[in-house]
């Protein structure tokens, strides 16, 4: 147990026995003090030693109002680097290390085996062809008479809105509003450029104030919630796989017969056959409608993980598609990932470990011009998704995955 001074012992035991609330800490120490006297806390619930939750040094009073709430610690994540992987995108050329944070063994090797073919190959060749990030309110209406009036006054007042929208933040476009209706409900999805952010903080406060607006200027529209899961944030949507959220991105390579020998011990028949009947047939067969890939979200996550993305937004940003064709002897292979929502400001992309994993592909910070390294950041992890995906199809090809994670997964040679 950590020896605390009296002061300490004294807040820990009050939040221990519920007198006050782990988060009213914060109001009598320092943020460092706060988090071990939180934690001591906690070790006093759960009869627990936390130590190793204790052992990591982050700058607590930076996260403190921005990151987390009742911080007792942090969870360290290896972090690995695979790849180089070779990129031909817009914003991203060259050949990158890509930083991953994960506790899955076999992956880092898995994107790596995979960017080795590629970069063999001459490159992944990547392209953004849609970027808007989405805010999605529900209004209710008394009458579909009322909805109809309402779809009529939006286009016709949009210009007021955008400027209404436009003048909470700098780097944020209104682009668009699409309407959805159910009955008397409306749902619109507001679609913004947010320059280098992710941007699903600056579309919620542009939106809230667009929000308002419309409820002046329309009477009887009634504002029920800023987020009807029209957005779709977080949430497996189709309307996020059809339209794209943050950034739709494709990304392709031809790899030749004699590297498909000579990396996988394969040959791009056998894998294109894997991708037909497990991406396209075995998905459809389980009843998935946006993923017909391998394992878009093992890529995303770790990379996401390392560089301070939002974590949850895994869910739709692994969404997508893998698609192979056989050329000549060689394998043709593309990913189409259409909500891809990474940032490289705000959030977690400040955060002084996490912004040394962006500084490793050149993207910490705001771009120059504005919104180039969120788009570099975006064609990279697409390249990388793209190696582990011809890596795991050519793995399952030649009967090598549970090989690799006796492996590299569990330690067993
Ligand atoms: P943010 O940190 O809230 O906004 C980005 C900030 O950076 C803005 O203040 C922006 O100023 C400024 N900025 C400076 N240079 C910029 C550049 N080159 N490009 C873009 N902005 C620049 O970040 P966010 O991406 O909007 O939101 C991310 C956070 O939202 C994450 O922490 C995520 O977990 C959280 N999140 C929120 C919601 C929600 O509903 N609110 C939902 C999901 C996730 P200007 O605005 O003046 O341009």
């Amino acid at each position: 147990m950590i020896e605390l001074a009296s002061k300490k012992d004294v807040l820990a035991k009050k939040a221990a026995s519920g007198q006050i609330g782990l988060h009213q800490i914060d109001n009598e120490a320092e943020p460092d003090e706060a988090v071990e006297i939180r934690r001591y806390a906690v070790e006093k619930l759960s009869g627990s030693t936390l130590s190793a939750i204790g052992s990591v040094r982050m700058d607590y009073g930076a996260i403190k109002g921005r990151n987390a709430e009742n911080v007792i610690g942090a969870v360290p994540i290896p972090l690995g680097v695979a790849g180089p992987v070779s990129v031909k995108g817009s914003n991203a050329s060259g050949n990158f290390y890509v930083p991953m944070a994960t506790t899955e063994g076999a992956l880092i090797a898995s994107v790596s085996r995979g960017s080795k073919a590629i970069t063999a190959s001459g490159g992944a060749t990547v392209r953004i062809l849609r970027d808007g990030m989405t805010r999605g309110p529900a209004f209710v209406f008394d009458s579909i008479d009322d909805v109809d009036r309402f779809l009529k006054w939006l286009p016709a007042n949009l210009d007021s809105i955008r400027k209404v929208a436009e003048a909470t933040t700098q780097h944020g476009k209104l682009e668009s509003i699409s309407s959805y209706v159910l009955g008397n409900n409306v749902f619109l999805r507001f679609r913004y450029k947010t320059g280098d952010a992710m941007g699903m903080n600056m579309a919620t406060v542009a939106t809230e104030a667009a929000c308002t607006a419309i409820e002046r200027g329309f009477n009887g529209a009634r504002l029920v919630a800023i987020s009807g899961n029209m957005c779709s944030d977080k949430k497996q949507s189709m309307v996020n796989s059809l339209e794209g959220r943050g950034k739709t991105v494709v990304a392709e390579a031809t790899i030749s017969d004699a590297i498909m020998r000579d990396v996988f011990n394969s040959t791009a028949q056998k894998v294109h056959e894997v991708n037909l009947r497990k991406n396209w047939a075995g998905s459809a067969r389980a009843g998935s409608a946006t993923q017909f890939n391998a394992h878009f979200a093992n890529v995303v996550a770790a990379i996401f993980a390392a560089t301070g993305q939002d974590i949850a937004q895994v869910v739709e940003s692994s969404s997508g598609y893998t698609w192979t064709e056989v050329r000549g002897a060689s394998l043709y292979i593309t990913v189409t990932m259409p909500s891809l929502e990474v940032g490289t400001v705000g959030g977690g992309t400040s955060l002084p470990a996490q912004r040394e994993s962006l500084s490793i592909l050149g993207v910490a910070g705001p771009g120059n011009p504005s919104g180039s390294n969120a788009a570099k950041l975006a064609e990279i992890i697409s390249a990388a998704v793209l190696a582990g995906e011809l890596n795991l199809l050519a793995a399952l090809a030649s009967r090598e995955l549970g090989r690799a994670h006796q492996k590299l997964g569990r330690n067993k040679a």
